[in-house]
């Protein structure tokens, strides 16, 4: 495997074990050394960045949802579908086997219920299943929780963990349902189909995970029939194209006449900063020693995702947000910097 240069971020962690999940889904089963256990401790629905070597670039970055409940599971599981034509995701299923060393950033993401004793509505499609997956098993392992899950697939033989969830329905069968929806037997996901299935379940906290346009349509449906939109989360899957392991930028000018003041809060703490114009908030923060969430640093994964309460920024890319987080006042700390002299923002 490639070496890397001394000063990358991350963490080398070693692959316990790889399941063949489907004919193009291999689980990666990772052994995280006790020394990092705290850096690892990961919450239901968050994922895993991992460097993949290349000859043509160096390396890639691509982010993959850990499967595994933190509850439950003593290792970190992720799952990686083929992408057809992909490069990452077919050189992970090509090359990993047991005993290799991956080179990883920590867990991060946002797609992450806030209690785990409510009720949810969970959809997912195809490799979408494994961050719900994680919530599911969370969910079912808080004692409270219930959990009805949409599976959409092209067929039987593309459903990843399909023996885990039977096992689960078994042993929870008060608490879960599985309805899946198979393409070669009922065709696409369709409105109806939604909306039948989710009926009943207004006040649950949903989570969607899949294709682009299979999530929108979980989203205008519920929407439609009276979910509350706040209480819809979605995860994109895409690929990163910078570098999340390169160092962040150290900043050498400190305060001067363009920086803006920004009071941050972050797990209960406010720190007061000055924020140079060119710099991201991420960078200002990180610069001063807090330990803020942060990810690709591309504005693509939304671990990093804050609300601007006072002043503006101009927010740069927002891919992961959509327009009604842009709406509701979020902003992307790695994306962000300030337009206005004073702001306020809380992660
Ligand atoms: C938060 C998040 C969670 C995700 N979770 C999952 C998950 O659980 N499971 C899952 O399967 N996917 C997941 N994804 C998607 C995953 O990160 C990748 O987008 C997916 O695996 C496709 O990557 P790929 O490289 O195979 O395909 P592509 O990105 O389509 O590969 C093509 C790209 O690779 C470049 N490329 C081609 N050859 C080379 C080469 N030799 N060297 C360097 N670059 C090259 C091309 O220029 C092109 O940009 C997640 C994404 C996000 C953002």
């Amino acid at each position: 495997m490639t070496t890397l240069a001394p000063e990358s971020l991350g963490y080398t962690v070693r692959v316990a074990e790889v399941i063949e999940e489907t004919p193009d889904t291999s689980s990666l089963v990772i052994d995280v050394p006790d020394d990092l256990a705290d850096r690892f401790t990961y919450r239901p629905g968050q994922f895993l960045t991992l460097r993949i070597p290349s000859e043509r670039t160096g390396s890639v970055a691509r982010c993959y949802s850990i499967a595994s409940c933190p509850l439950t599971d003593d290792r970190i599981k992720v799952t990686v579908k083929r992408t057809a034509g992909g490069y990452a995701s077919n050189w992970l299923c090509d090359n990993v086997t047991a005993g290799n060393d991956v080179h990883v950033l920590p867990p991060s993401g946002t797609f992450t219920p806030r209690a785990l004793d409510g009720s949810f509505r969970l959809f997912a499609a195809g490799s979408g299943i494994t961050p719900v997956m994680s919530i599911l098993k969370s969910a079912l392992e808080s004692d409270a929780g219930t959990v009805a899950l949409y599976y959409a697939n092209r067929d039987r033989g593309s459903i990843i963990f399909a023996a885990e969830l039977a096992d689960l329905e078994t042993r929870y069968p008060d608490r879960l349902t599985v309805e899946h929806r198979l393409e070669s037997e009922s065709g696409l996901p369709t409105p109806e189909s939604l909306a039948s299935f989710a009926r009943g379940g207004e006040d649950s906290d949903v989570f969607v995970c899949g294709p682009a346009p299979f999530m929108a349509m979980v989203k205008g449906t519920l929407t439609g029939i009276g979910y509350d939109r706040h209480r819809v989360y979605i995860e994109e899957f895409m690929s990163l194209d910078g570098d999340p392991f390169a160092p962040i930028q150290t900043l050498t000018s400190g305060a001067d006449a363009d920086s803006a003041t920004v009071e941050v809060t972050l797990d209960g703490d406010t720190h007061v900063l000055a924020w140079p114009a060119d710099a991201t908030l991420i960078d200002v923060m990180v610069n001063a020693g807090i330990d803020a969430p942060y990810s690709c640093r591309e504005g693509e994964c939304g671990a990093c995702a804050c609300t601007l309460t006072e002043g503006t920024v101009d927010p740069g890319n927002t891919d992961a947000l959509d327009p009604d987080d842009v709406a509701d006042g979020y902003i992307l700390g790695c994306q962000a910097t300030p337009t206005s002299p004073a702001l306020k923002i809380e992660f």
